[in-house]
């Protein structure tokens, strides 16, 4: 009977050793996606640029430098 139990612990311990490292990829999967590019409307013309695409100048976004000049 003591011999059941240990092996039950020993099992269980071998499956939450395994299960653990889980929880550690979804934060990296969550980090992954905040460092993904968003979509921003230009200040000028109303068109959505990526935010890595974007001029930014005087604090807004911009979709061109054109649009950037024309809405000084
Ligand atoms: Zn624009």
């Amino acid at each position: 009977m003591v011999k059941l139990i240990l092996l039950v612990a020993i099992i269980y311990a071998i499956f939450h050793f395994f299960i653990k490292p889980k929880p550690i990829q979804d934060k990296k999967t969550t980090k992954e996606e905040q460092d993904e590019d968003i979509m921003v409307e230009c200040a000028k013309c109303k068109t959505y640029v990526s935010s890595k695409e974007a001029i930014i100048k005087n604090g807004k976004y911009y979709c061109s430098k054109e649009c950037a000049k024309d809405d000084n």
